[in-house]
């Protein structure tokens, strides 16, 4: 297609969908703003002056500016031949997120809340972290921008992620242990909420995925969004088209949004998200909310959920932390729904067998969590065309995951 072809194309299909969410913050019967009255001026005030913000020019300027000369972007569009031959031969492009400052895309919009929260005279930043990438993301936000930083992280995952709690604390943040619950990230997000609502006042709450309640998983969008942005760019330089298939893994769903979003509008190009199978379809055994969740509300949004008959939110598992959540973000939910993007699982064995592939074949060590995306390309690659041009999105380095890989080598070695 010529590019004058696809501009007309893509004129005419912007047309056909809503721009969504819609004013109350909906995709579909996905989304809202499901928090107690007194986080209701908040939101507003963050809705207000995002909106503002993103028509100005000072705004996006500064942003652009960190964006290039502290992130590291435009982040490389690169080919992987071997690794391509080894899913069936198509041919494969990896965005490289994972060679973003602090090693995956959670900083693209972790940068931009920290922006906004200054335009808004905030100068306390929370955030809440599983793995501890958001974490530290948001702790070097807040360090470039001369922000407090308070980190709320479950003790078990502290114990977990030593690494990452050591990082944010070199980097001026607070890190506070999480004692409730099952002390994972659920846990750590309601204490999150519960300090936001004390001091709403003075204090911006940065969500690190396209979760949460309205306007959130709009803002994380859109400051995602810049990886499918780019990548388009680049892969009209290499090859002159629009690609086939383009395809992440989903936690929460920022980095595959992300990678999709400019490409929703373009009917031809086939999105594929992947979720955490984990060890198998027990519920318990895995975070694949399309194949075994129901509608329900968690944390101020109403999305797909692992809840149990009762409506008690499910424990979940995944080899990657960074997957291991009961929700989805709701414009996930809205997009399965209306057919535009297919889900499927990657199971923890075949998510670490693409972990190796990609780390012997091209030389670059995936995250856990991207390496699901590949997993699935690695399994349903020869249900692709051979002339097909596939995106994956690379989300992080796998760097965090050497020592729990090492590990699991050295269990199954014994
Ligand atoms: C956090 C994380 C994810 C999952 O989050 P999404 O919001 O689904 O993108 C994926 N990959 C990496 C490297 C992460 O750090």
């Amino acid at each position: 297609m010529t590019v004058t072809a696809e501009r007309e194309e893509s004129k005419s299909e912007s047309k056909k969908r809503p721009a969504l969410p819609d004013r109350r913050g909906y995709f579909g019967e996905f989304g809202g703003k499901y928090v107690p009255e007194t986080l209701m001026a908040a939101l507003e005030e963050f809705e207000d002056v995002y909106r503002k913000v993103r028509r100005d020019r000072s705004f996006r300027a500064e942003l652009d500016d960190i964006l290039r000369d502290y992130v590291g972007r435009p982040t490389p569009l690169t080919e992987a031949k071997k690794f391509a031959e080894l899913c069936g031969g198509f041919r494969l492009f990896l965005k490289r997120e994972d060679l973003n400052h602090t090693g995956a895309h959670k900083i693209n919009n972790a940068m931009g809340q920290a922006l906004i929260a200054k335009r808004m005279g905030k100068q306390r930043i929370i955030a809440e972290t599983g793995a501890g990438q958001h974490g530290v993301a948001t702790a070097t936000a807040c360090a470039l921008l001369g922000l407090q930083c308070v980190v709320y992280m479950g003790e078990v995952d502290m114990a977990r992620q030593e690494l990452n709690v050591f990082r944010m604390r070199l980097l001026g943040a607070e890190v506070v242990p999480v004692t409730s619950g099952s002390r994972t990230l659920k846990d750590a997000i309601n204490e999150a909420i519960r300090d936001w609502v004390t001091n709403v006042r003075t204090t911006h709450y940065i969500i690190g995925s396209v979760l949460g309640p309205h306007p959130y998983p709009m803002v994380v969008r859109d400051f995602q969004s810049v990886i499918g942005r780019e990548a388009l760019a680049q892969i009209r330089k290499k090859v002159n088209m629009l690609p086939n298939v383009a395809v992440a893994c989903v936690g929460g769903g920022s980095n595959a949004i992300g990678l999709f979003h400019e490409m929703v509008k373009h009917e031809g190009i086939r999105l594929v998200g992947v979720e955490a199978g984990g060890r198998g379809p027990k519920l318990g055994e895995h975070a694949a909310r399309f194949s075994g969740g129901a509608l329900g509300v968690l944390h101020g949004t109403r999305s797909m959920i692992l809840q149990d008959p009762f409506g008690q939110i499910a424990e979940t598992h995944s080899i990657s932390a960074g997957l291991d959540y009961a929700s989805i973000g709701p414009e996930h939910a809205y997009l399965q729904g209306i057919g535009r993007v297919e889900y499927h699982d990657c199971s923890d064995d075949l998510a670490l067998e693409a972990f190796h592939k990609l780390s012997e074949s091209e030389g670059i060590i995936p995250a856990l969590e991207s390496a699901h995306a590949l997993g699935w390309l690695l399994h349903n690659g020869s249900s692709i065309a051979r002339d097909a041009v596939v995106i994956a999105n690379l989300s992080g380095r796998g760097d965090k995951d050497v020592p729990q890989v090492a590990e699991l080598l050295s269990k199954t070695h014994q």
